[in-house]
């Protein structure tokens, strides 16, 4: 039997090996060692920020910026409905209203020309997404938050190293969020970072981090904080996988095309955009639609053959969940709905073979 092909390679090195072993060799491993301040500066630094607050996971991550821009009840946050749970999950631990946004049907991003009929009275923010690597309109959503006095909260989760008309995602707007999961081009195992310009919010986010002990009164708590804290072991990691950021993108662009060269004019398989005017597209992950059937059957012919796949997003507009809020609708946002259902991206972590990539991208033509 062929070995199974896993959707997300990883590749740890000696680099990391080295770090770890120095935070445990100095008996650093709570969030208090030298490390953790070192990689919030420099991820910061990376990406044009003043200030880096590095936290457990990219899913709090997201509720610190909320939390940290005072969004709460009676608000309404616009957000792209073709996203990760995180994102609504953040929206609504605030007590805020999601209000959800189609996706481009060639890019996967938010449908920027979508959001000023949904903006109202209550609108605080909009909730930006680089989807599966591809930058947001960036533009367009500055100016309507410009307009309309509202902040901006880029989840850059899956855009560590990407550029947008040569500004790096992640210094957009007031907050911006990362994750350093598995999959993620910077990993820290389970990890996430808020970055900001503004001192007040890096600093409300340290607060809310750590539980809001106060230095002066320690133990005397006027607010309920979190503890939402990163460790010197996941900072040590952090450091020697943002030493080969570059080394990564650089990988995952040649795998991105390896598939694109063997998905080249075929009628079935929709591929990812390869650039535009203002960015190139990292391939976070090779995501595809399939233009005549759905997803599913696809994706688990693919695991019986020993290669593994995701499915694309569920859209958060249809989420069950939202019944508990009281917010479910019968909305419908085709787009979403659509690539939902006949999306899946294929084996592309940044340990992934160029064997392994064409097996994975011939098996798939096999099935069509
Ligand atoms: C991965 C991801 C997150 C969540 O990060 P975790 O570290 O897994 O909590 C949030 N937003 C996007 C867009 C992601 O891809």
């Amino acid at each position: 039997m062929k070995d199974f092909i896993s959707v997300n390679e990883l590749e740890i090195g000696e680099l990391e090996k080295k770090y770890v072993n120095e935070a445990l060799d100095t008996g650093w491993i709570s969030s208090d060692g030298p490390f953790v301040g070192k990689f919030e500066k420099d991820f910061a630094n990376k990406v044009n920020r003043k200030f880096g607050i590095a936290v457990a996971n990219g899913s709090v991550a997201l509720e610190l910026a909320i939390e940290s821009l005072g969004i709460g009840k009676n608000d309404e946050v616009i957000v792209p409905t073709f996203t990760i749970i995180s994102c609504l999950n953040a929206i609504l631990k605030a007590g805020a209203t999601p209000i959800f946004i189609d996706a481009y049907s060639d890019t996967w991003n938010i449908n920027v020309d979508l959001i000023e009929s949904k903006i109202t009275k209550k609108t605080k923010a909009i909730m930006v997404v680089h989807i599966y690597g591809l930058p947001a309109e960036m533009a367009k959503v500055e100016d309507l938050a410009k307009k309309y006095n509202l902040q901006i909260i880029e989840d850059s989760a899956e855009a560590h190293g990407q550029q947008y008309f040569g500004k790096p995602c992640g210094s957009f707007g007031a907050v911006s969020t990362f994750s350093f999961y598995a999959n993620k081009h910077v990993t820290t195992g389970e990890g996430g970072m808020v970055v900001t310009d503004n001192e007040e919010i890096a600093n409300r986010c340290k607060s809310l981090r750590n539980l809001c002990f106060q230095p002066e009164k320690r133990f005397i708590h006027q607010e309920m904080g979190h503890n939402y804290r990163f460790t010197n072991l996941q900072a040590a990691l952090g450091l020697a996988q943002l030493e080969k950021l570059d080394q990564t993108i650089q990988r995952k662009k040649e795998i991105g095309n390896i598939y694109n060269d063997i998905f080249l004019n075929h009628d079935q398989i929709q591929t990812p955009i390869k650039k535009t005017k203002g960015y190139i597209n990292h391939y976070w992950v090779y995501g595809i639609v399939l233009e005549k059937m759905p997803a599913e059957p696809i994706i688990k012919k693919l695991a019986a053959a020993n290669i593994g796949t995701r499915p694309f997003f569920y859209p958060l507009h249809k989420q069950p969940l939202l019944a508990k809020f009281g917010l479910n609708s019968d909305e419908v946002l085709p787009v979403s709905e659509k690539i939902a259902e006949y999306g899946l991206y294929l084996p592309s972590g940044v340990g992934t073979k160029d064997n392994q990539v064409i097996q994975a991208a011939e098996s798939l033509l096999s099935l069509l």
